[in-house]
């Protein structure tokens, strides 16, 4: 039988993600395999957590890696958050906020949604004027939409809401690829994943709750209606003096999120952060002169995802193929309403160099 691992070469990720994985973090993953509940292990994730608080600029006790993809991050902080009959807001302007809808649809709260064009950004004064016609026990908002490109304010969310309300978001494509302040920004509760800004591969998702959600677990009249992410149980498994058996985490995608952590700070967060930008301001001069234009303005743009709209007469598929099959470099396609006119291009942790974008424009020009 032939082994297919073998068929797959190195492949340069510029999608939306997972993005390329670095080689400390490869090596990381094979490092030998141990209990998980032996304190070589759980004294590996208490370093994990203490330098999630500082990448996430929170001091959050209550900050650690779930066991799952970004997804399962997202639905812990709603299935947890939520109780049948709370009033939420949640702000829609892309596929990932649909998918908090998704999942919020399942909770029996009872729900608003806002919604922004796809390609815009969060309008504060439509904003406000939604929370002066209700008062709502939770708002949650995308910070980076993967979908589209957009950054939303979400530093500008907190000042307008009531003090009783928690501020739920979704930081997937922002960890590790633009400023993010936790504490600062008053987020209550905030999740991220491995695969982009971290360079791991998918597996486990950094989360954070404020000291307030905190209590709103603790104090919940019903019961998490899932026993996967149940935070209270969770707290005692991850974080507790005795820890309690809930699952098997997965051991070596954990020494991947705290080998990753442990290369941002060494590289430093302000420093990553700039690497991000940098390689963002040739990709979208070197598009410009090839005729390529961006979707969205440049004041809301994340440099992490890049969403360019397909040049007229282009074939979507065909140019994706060949630059996967050809140039060995992925990138994305669009989603939803954007499916066919756009595509995503990442610049996320490790696959954000200035070489990788040089790489793609080269292979864009020849192919275009
Ligand atoms: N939220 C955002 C903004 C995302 O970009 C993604 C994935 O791309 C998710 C949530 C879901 O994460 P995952 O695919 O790791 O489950």
């Amino acid at each position: 039988m032939d082994n297919k691992l073998n068929n797959i070469e190195k492949t340069l990720l510029m999608g939306p993600g997972p993005s390329s994985v670095s080689p400390t973090v490869y090596n990381a993953i094979s490092t030998y395999t141990v209990g998980h509940l032996d304190k070589r292990f759980l004294d590996i994730m208490d370093d994990t957590k203490d330098m999630l608080r500082e990448m996430l600029k929170t001091t959050n006790d209550l900050t650690l890696p779930i066991s799952g993809t970004g997804t399962a991050a997202m639905e812990s902080c709603f299935v947890n958050l939520i109780e049948p009959g709370d009033k939420i807001l949640i702000v829609e302007n892309g596929y990932f906020g649909s998918r908090m809808i998704n999942i919020c649809q399942r909770l029996n709260a009872d729900m608003d949604i806002l919604n922004f064009k796809w390609g815009e950004p969060l309008v504060i004064n439509d904003f406000k004027a939604q929370l002066r016609k209700k008062k709502y026990k939770l708002v949650a908002v995308v910070h980076a939409e993967t979908s589209t490109g957009v950054r939303n304010p979400i530093e500008e969310i907190k000042q307008y809401l009531d003090n009783d309300t928690l501020f739920i978001v979704d930081a997937v494509t922002s960890f590790g690829t633009i400023n993010l302040e936790v504490d600062k920004w008053g987020i209550d509760a905030v999740y991220s994943c491995s695969q982009k800004g971290l360079s791991c591969p998918p597996g486990a998702s950094p989360v954070s709750f404020s000291s307030r959600a905190q209590n709103k677990i603790l104090e919940r009249k019903s019961l998490v209606p899932n026993f996967y992410l149940d935070m209270k149980q969770l707290m005692q498994y991850l974080g507790g003096k005795q820890r309690v058996y809930h699952h098997t985490a997965p051991i070596n995608s954990m020494y991947a999120i705290y080998q990753a952590l442990f290369d941002l700070k060494c590289e430093g967060l302000d420093k990553t952060i700039s690497r991000h930008l940098e390689a963002h301001e040739i990709l979208v001069e070197g598009l410009e002169i090839i005729g390529i234009k961006m979707l969205v303005n440049k004041d809301y743009r994340l440099p992490s995802l890049n969403a360019v709209i397909i040049p007229k007469d282009v074939d979507d598929i065909k140019i994706r193929e060949s630059l996967l099959c050809d140039h060995n470099i992925e990138i994305g396609g669009g989603l939803g309403p954007l499916a066919g006119k756009i595509w995503r291009i990442g610049l996320m942790g490790y696959s954000a160099k200035i070489s990788n974008v040089h790489k793609l424009l080269s292979a864009l020009k020849r192919l275009l």
